[in-house]
């Protein structure tokens, strides 16, 4: 008898090919073909200049080349360096600490954090609840750890906002099951919607969690997935929510994950960081060791040179002020494009899913696949999702992104 398989019961499950790359690698193909004037390809989550290539921060890069061969190489600690675990936080929060116990653990990249909010935080076959727009890694990081993926409707069409019906309708159902609740939230400029959760939204939200995790005493965790905070808006407007985490009951945890993958364009630096809002010293400290624990298990630590490269920028305004710089040219030329895209597709009647911010525009959809075969015919890559298709303004330029929506709209 010929053996087909070696694998335990838990890791058998369908191999589906990776859409992104695989749709990027077409994308390549077309650009090699016909030049990369004659293609849109939009489906990488990363930024580009406007002929298409990636782009990585000069002050960023120029600052790592100067380190010195033990900030580079050298392992880390566990948890993360010291001044990492502390400037991370300010990184993330700026003027809106706020007011709990607070811990950081460096992570690689926002993935790092999600997975240990998914492990430490929730029962082996719980369910976790999200948007049904959602980023699919959170799906596959729930089933690598024997978890589900449960969803609420994210958008009411008509006013053009959160359907806060739904969340409310599934925290309580998924209440009634489950002993605790991991929520995850990836705002401010969602993947792939480009949503950011208004501020009336996160008094709603906020409010509810409360009173639910008062009236049931059941444990509720919020992770907010940040992953794009850096391009969604001013400071002072991506970060004034996390003051509604001011003094949460004991029962209520706030988990951030933070990424410096694009905000510092270290994708493959690997370096993030999950950092929680607790209402006592215990439940922080108990965080800290479970997270700490989890990166032994899994990585033994991260990318030590990543982390320099942001705390070093607390030591050091000059290299402050040039990451605050540069990453703001591009906030406003990733503006310019998903202000183009939004103008053209009202232009021509193209319906989007509502939008505020960031690195993705999605167009909600019958067949999603059908109609991204389709446009790859005239050139036009973007990604079938299960509800519509993203279009990627981080990847192209603003000139492209005025063309699309008519391209798009002529098959829907
Ligand atoms: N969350 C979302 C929604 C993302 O789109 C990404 C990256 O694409 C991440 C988190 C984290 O990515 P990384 O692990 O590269 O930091």
């Amino acid at each position: 008898m010929t053996i087909h398989s070696m694998v335990a019961a838990h890791s058998k499950r369908p191999i589906v090919p990776d859409i992104i790359f695989g749709t990027s690698k077409e994308a390549q193909d077309a650009e090699k073909k016909f030049g990369k004037s004659a293609v849109i390809n939009a489906t990488i989550g990363a930024l580009m200049d406007d002929e298409g290539e990636p782009v990585f921060f000069n002050s960023v890069m120029q600052h790592m080349r100067e380190m010195s061969d033990a900030k580079l190489a050298e392992y880390a600690p566990i948890a993360g360096i010291p001044e990492y675990l502390t400037n991370v936080q300010k990184a993330c929060f700026k003027d809106f600490t706020p007011k709990g116990f607070i811990e950081a653990v460096a992570t690689p990249g926002g993935t790092g954090a999600i997975k240990h909010a998914v492990w430490n935080y929730t029962d082996m076959g719980d369910e976790i609840l999200t948007a049904n727009w959602y980023w699919a890694p959170y799906k596959t990081i729930a089933e690598e750890h024997g978890r589900k993926i449960k969803t609420f409707n994210y958008f009411d069409f008509e006013t053009n906002s959160m359907d806060m019906g739904s969340f409310k309708t599934e925290v309580e159902n998924m209440l009634k099951i489950q002993d605790r609740l991991l929520i995850i939230l990836n705002t401010p400029a969602h993947n792939p919607t480009g949503y950011s959760v208004s501020d009336k939204e996160w008094e709603e939200i906020n409010s509810f969690i409360r009173t639910k995790a008062i009236e049931t005493g059941k444990k509720i965790i919020l992770f907010v997935d940040v992953a794009y905070i850096d391009f969604a808006g001013t400071a002072e407007d991506t970060r004034r929510f996390f003051r509604n985490f001011d003094d949460l009951p004991e029962n209520f945890l706030v988990l951030v994950g933070f990424s410096m993958s694009k905000g510092y364009t270290l994708y493959g630096m690997r370096c993030g960081a999950i950092i929680c809002v607790a209402a006592n010293q215990e439940i922080a400290t108990e965080f800290k060791d479970v997270c700490s624990f989890s990166n032994r298990g899994a990585w033994s630590n991260g990318t030590r040179a990543a982390m320099h490269a942001l705390a070093d920028a607390y030591e050091d305004p000059a290299y402050y002020k040039a990451i605050e710089t540069e990453r703001e040219e591009f906030r406003l030329l990733l503006d310019r494009r998903n202000n183009a895209f939004i103008e053209a597709a009202k232009a021509c009647g193209l319906t989007t899913v509502p939008f505020t911010a960031g690195f993705f525009v999605s167009i909600p959809c019958d067949d999603p696949m059908a109609i991204a075969a389709k446009l790859k015919e005239d050139n036009l890559f973007v990604i079938p999702l299960q509800k519509g298709l993203r279009f990627a303004p981080c990847a192209v330029s603003e000139e492209k992104c005025r063309k699309a929506p008519a391209m798009i709209k002529k098959y829907l």
